[in-house]
């Protein structure tokens, strides 16, 4: 059995935008190099791994049924579970050290998911991105990645009232 690491959340959330086949081909960056998350320690050094772990994690963002039975599946598959340690505290081991990234990533999940609710988990929106994220306004309302894709999406829906607009005032003058 090995120790699990404690992963944050914010990391989960980079490795999977950053690794994950789906944001990286919605992002036309599918032939672009993998970045070093140092916040990954040891357990980025392996690229593959990463990948790998990143794809299936990609799913408990972006699966229809919500994320729970995405979790209850990995928690399965890596075979993670909760021991006590001498203090009596909540420790997380794995019994095949090649899953301990998934493992990793499951754990900083399911015990985010366990303090927030299922439903602050998503996908972004905008045109051309699939990065997923994390809901931590308080009106939980939040549909994209970034302010970066916030903003993209502000000015694409104000060009294409503009647009419409244009195309109304066309017509209008073409009916006189
Ligand atoms: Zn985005």
């Amino acid at each position: 059995m090995d120790a699990v690491p404690p992963l944050t959340v914010d990391t989960v959330v980079d490795l999977v935008n950053e690794y994950s086949a789906a944001t990286r081909a919605a992002a036309d960056e599918a032939s672009h190099g993998y970045p070093v998350l140092p916040a990954l320690g040891d357990l980025g050094s392996d690229t593959d791994r990463c990948r790998r772990a990143a794809d299936a994690l990609h799913a408990v963002f972006a699966d229809g049924r919500g994320p729970v039975p995405v979790v209850n599946d990995l928690l399965v598959a890596t075979g993670v579970r909760p021991r006590l340690d001498e203090c009596g505290a909540t420790t997380w081991v794995v019994p095949d050290r090649r899953r301990i990234l998934l493992a990793a990533g499951t754990v900083s999940l399911t015990t985010w998911i366990a303090a927030h609710g299922p439903d602050r988990l998503g996908t972004c929106e905008a045109h051309r991105c699939a990065d997923v994220f994390v809901d931590t306004s308080r009106a939980a309302t939040r549909r994209y990645c970034s302010q970066t894709c916030l903003d993209r999406a502000r000015v694409a829906r104000w060009r294409s009232r503009q647009a419409a607009s244009r195309d109304q005032g066309r017509s209008g003058t073409a009916a006189r």
